[in-house]
């Protein structure tokens, strides 16, 4: 068995807490394989783990949707499985349009109090886009903004969306934020708002984050609008290596796919993990894709790097760093290797063996 090394620190928050199985002397971790394409990429994951012997044994957890009063809930077994393992690894969920009120990703966010979306973004060696050296966090909050359902018609033609944000939200993600930074050795948090025209809701966001910087003195607060950095970011993406930003939901959202089209030029590579105090679900950034669903075109990357996310956060480095190892070093290697959406001729599943051959 590989030993654990502490080469990745966790922020003091959210900390995972499971212990292995006394009689397995595995993990056990609640796995949603998904819709779309998502069992082909699972299955990647599993073999991966599989062949590198890491010692976690998958709960298969069923989340079709259950409509009760017209709300989306998730089936009571999912929801113990994750209560009681603490930590999951989600394949991409696709949202029945004007079904349910919520989607289910939503619903599972609200359900297990994961309040903050952490996004790396970096480029792969020898995987070449327009940038080399893009390596870029950014911690999205999860739970309210635009995002929290409330819209009415006010008269017709004319709708309302309530943009929700409160102090305790905005608290917990911006101290998280301030604990990753310290965390993983970055001097910088970088808080995105629109202060200047939504005083009142990013005001608030902005003004917590000032009042918590007292309590980081180590650490350096920035402030910049939203079209600032958007700007920054696309013509100088090095220039945030040294920091982590954090945004209210919605600012989030969009820019995280600008830093996975900075980094990679695809949303099939990037990783996320949703953080709660207790519970967290590790899942990729990419949606269902039902273009290519059943057609073993995926590519699993995404998934296989959030499940690294999920080995770091369960201490277990040395396994993370070999599946990230084999994983980036395959992409590196020959668009023979690297699926059709990084322009290459592999597979689902011999992209799978080309990873299991490196491990
Ligand atoms: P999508 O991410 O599923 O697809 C966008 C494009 O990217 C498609 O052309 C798709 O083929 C491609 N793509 C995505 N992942 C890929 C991968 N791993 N390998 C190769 N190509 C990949 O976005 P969408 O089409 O807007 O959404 C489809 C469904 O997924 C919707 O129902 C949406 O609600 C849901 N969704 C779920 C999540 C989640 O579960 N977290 C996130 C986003 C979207």
């Amino acid at each position: 068995r590989l030993m654990s090394t502490s080469a990745h620190p966790q922020p003091s928050i959210g900390r995972f807490t499971g212990k292995p199985d006394p009689t397995t002397g595995k993990f056990n971790v609640s796995f949603i394989e998904g819709d779309g394409i998502g069992p082909e990429i699972s299955q990647a994951v599993k073999d991966i783990f599989k062949a590198a012997d890491v010692p976690v044994q998958w709960e298969f957890c069923d989340v079709s949707p259950i409509f009760v009063n017209g709300l989306t809930t998730i089936p009571d077994k999912a929801v113990q499985s994750i209560s009681k393992n603490l930590v999951a690894l989600k394949g991409p969920l696709a949202t029945p349009i004007g079904k349910g009120h919520r989607s289910l990703n939503l619903t599972l966010r609200k359900t297990f109090g994961l309040f903050a979306n952490v996004r790396p973004a970096k480029s792969i060696a020898g995987f070449k886009t327009t940038y080399s050296d893009v390596d870029l966090v950014l911690i999205r909050e999860n739970t309210e903004g635009e995002y929290s359902g409330i819209e009415h018609v006010v008269t017709p033609g004319v709708v309302q969306s309530i943009k929700l944000i409160t102090r305790e939200a905005s608290e917990r993600v911006i101290k998280y934020a301030f604990e990753y930074a310290r965390a993983i050795g970055r001097p910088r948090v970088i808080v995105v708002h629109k202060s200047t025209i939504q005083r009142l809701s990013d005001g608030l966001f902005v003004d917590v984050a000032k009042e918590l910087s007292k309590d980081y003195p180590d650490i350096q607060l920035e402030l910049q609008l939203i079209d600032n950095k958007v700007l920054n970011v696309v013509t100088n993406p090095a220039s945030y290596s040294d920091a982590v930003s954090v945004c209210p939901n919605l600012y989030g959202d969009i820019l995280s796919d600008l830093n996975s089209g900075l980094s990679a030029g695809s949303l099939g590579l990037t990783p996320s993990a949703n953080i709660g105090n207790k519970i967290s679900i590790f899942e990729a950034v990419h949606g269902s894709a039902p273009d290519i669903a059943g057609k073993n075109m995926a590519n699993p990357t995404a998934l296989l790097l959030s499940s690294v996310m999920m080995l770091n956060h369960m201490g277990l480095n040395a396994h993370a760093d070999k599946i990230q190892d084999a994983v980036l070093s395959t992409i590196a290697s020959s668009s023979e290797n690297r699926t059709g959406d990084l322009g290459g001729s592999a597979t689902t599943s011999s992209f799978t063996e080309a990873v299991i051959n490196k491990l």
